[in-house]
């Protein structure tokens, strides 16, 4: 499988993230695209370099006030009396009607949700690159490749149109769907990060020819909380087109695999042309979020299931933090789609 990669996420190295209050450096680490990277590498994988497209493909599913703000928010940040390196909101407008404001504090509440999403000197350089990655894989499986795999970092499935979150700043996964959608009029993505896709939710949630699954960690009792409950099915012309597979924390591989059949059943009554799927490998029994407990055989399996609908498919890199089986986990994965085709 083609692996498309840009060493410039490397620039975006987030130092600050909150756990009940303690600061502690980010599980976001450019160590993590590393392993990635040398794990394919040494499973035979073939690696493109990510092709510079500019900031097209993002703006077709970001707004335009949220990418300027992406792009001045560090420099314009460190000119602030006493301001830190990294841009972290204190105010955010919550869920009441709101107005726009000019002033940057207030601009960085209104468009990073949480405290996992700081920005950078290179956060806005590496994103765009992460979205670079995603378009080059799109353009690869459009040009004729049966698929293949962007290994963006950061990741991007919990950043909306108009919001960062969760280590991700632009949604690398509705960029690739949304390229597909150029050439292809139904798109499906298949989320299996252990949190939901609440970002790439939100940017289709009223559209019904991009169809969206995710299976993850039950929100009640995990990150992001606010979404990926059942019951969001979608809104207006997209109703109907969301399923959110949510599995009590801590499940393995048997109650996974069964949800994937579920994704997989309904993306069949969906028939699409192409598919993307979101690729977390934090729902490893090693990784250290601890959200699921699913194995090396069971990511194989997952694949393996994935690649029998016989779709043109984009791999997207999302979340997996650093364990001595990210990079396993991936070559599984990898070796599971190949053997299902
Ligand atoms: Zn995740």
């Amino acid at each position: 499988m083609k692996i498309v990669y840009s060493d410039k996420h490397a620039v975006h190295d987030p130092q600050t993230f909150f756990v009940r209050g303690v600061k502690q450096r980010s599980a976001e680490q450019p160590e993590r695209a590393i392993r990635l990277l040398a794990a394919a590498q040494g499973a035979g994988h073939e690696v493109i370099a990510a092709k510079v497209h500019g900031m097209g493909p993002a703006a077709a599913v970001h707004t335009p006030d949220y990418l300027d703000f992406l792009q001045i928010a560090a420099l314009e940040w460190v000119k602030l009396a006493n301001a830190s390196a990294e841009v972290v909101p204190n105010v955010h407008p919550a869920r009441y009607p709101a107005t726009y404001p000019k002033a940057l504090a207030g601009r960085a509440g209104w468009h990073q949700v949480d405290l996992a999403c700081p920005i950078g000197p290179g956060t806005w350089e590496a994103a765009l690159a992460a979205s670079e990655v995603a378009t080059t894989a799109a353009d690869l499986v459009l040009g004729g490749a049966r698929e293949a795999y962007a290994l963006c970092r950061p990741p991007g499935h919990h950043a909306y149109a108009d919001m960062a979150g969760g280590f991700c700043f632009l949604n690398n996964t509705a960029v690739a769907a949304q390229r597909l959608r150029g050439r292809h009029p139904r798109v499906a993505i298949l989320d299996v990060d252990v949190h939901h896709g609440n970002g790439t939710q939100g940017i289709f949630y009223e559209r019904p020819d991009v169809l969206t699954v995710s299976i993850h960690a039950d929100p009640a009792h995990y990150y992001p909380y606010y979404w990926g409950h059942a019951h969001e099915v979608g809104a207006g012309a997209g109703q109907g087109f969301n399923l959110n597979l949510p599995l009590p924390v801590g499940s393995g591989d048997e109650p996974w695999l069964a949800a994937g059949e579920a994704a997989l059943t309904r993306i069949g009554q969906f028939a699409p042309e192409a598919l993307v799927i979101a690729l977390g490998l934090d729902a490893s029994e090693s990784d250290p979020l601890q959200g699921l407990k699913v194995t090396g055989a069971g990511f194989h399996s997952m694949a393996r299931k994935i690649a029998t609908l016989g779709l043109p498919t984009v791999l997207v890199q999302e979340g997996g933090y650093l364990s001595d089986d990210l990079g396993r986990n991936l070559v599984q994965f990898l070796s599971g789609f190949d053997a299902g085709r």
